[in-house]
């Protein structure tokens, strides 16, 4: 009988900050959470997600239509880095970066574990369906 050798995986063995541009890329469930607007509780910090997604959210994919020129566009919208963990906070509790940052596991339906590029959407996780955009909540 000989030893079993257990394979680890790139997110399971680095820590966020040793993760090559693409394995960083790869941790995004592609979720769009990040892309709803948010209130934040004057007196507690608290965090509140709203339905409305940022005006530059194409609703059905989840996808940013403006990717490249998004700080500019919105200067809100933060770029998640190793370096910044202070954001982390904002992301929602199943984000695979803050997930990863608090020291825990991915989820079975994040599509890095699943395989399937759909399985955040399958499980329920996205934002697809569940939220309006920003141009149509205030008109703008
Ligand atoms: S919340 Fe996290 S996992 Fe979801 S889209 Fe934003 S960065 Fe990606
Ligand atoms: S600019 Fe793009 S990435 Fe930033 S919040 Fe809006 S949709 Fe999301």
């Amino acid at each position: 009988m000989g030893y079993g050798c257990v394979m680890k995986h790139f997110w399971e063995e680095k820590a966020l900050s040793e993760m090559s541009a693409d394995e960083w890329d790869r941790l995004c469930d592609g979720c769009a959470r990040c892309c709803v607007l948010k209130e934040q509780d004057e007196d507690t910090g608290e965090v509140t997600y709203t339905n409305i997604a940022c005006r530059y959210l194409e609703l059905k994919s989840c996808c940013c239509t403006c990717y490249e020129s998004r700080n500019k566009l919105v200067p809100e919208c933060i770029n998640l880095s190793p370096e910044e963990t202070k954001h982390f906070a904002w992301l929602p509790s199943t984000c695979a970066y803050r997930l990863l940052h608090e020291g825990q596991s991915l989820p079975e339906w994040h599509p890095l574990i699943s395989g399937s590029k759909n399985s955040t959407r399958d499980a329920g996780m996205s934002i697809r369906n569940r939220v309006i955009s920003e141009t149509d909540a205030f008109g703008t």
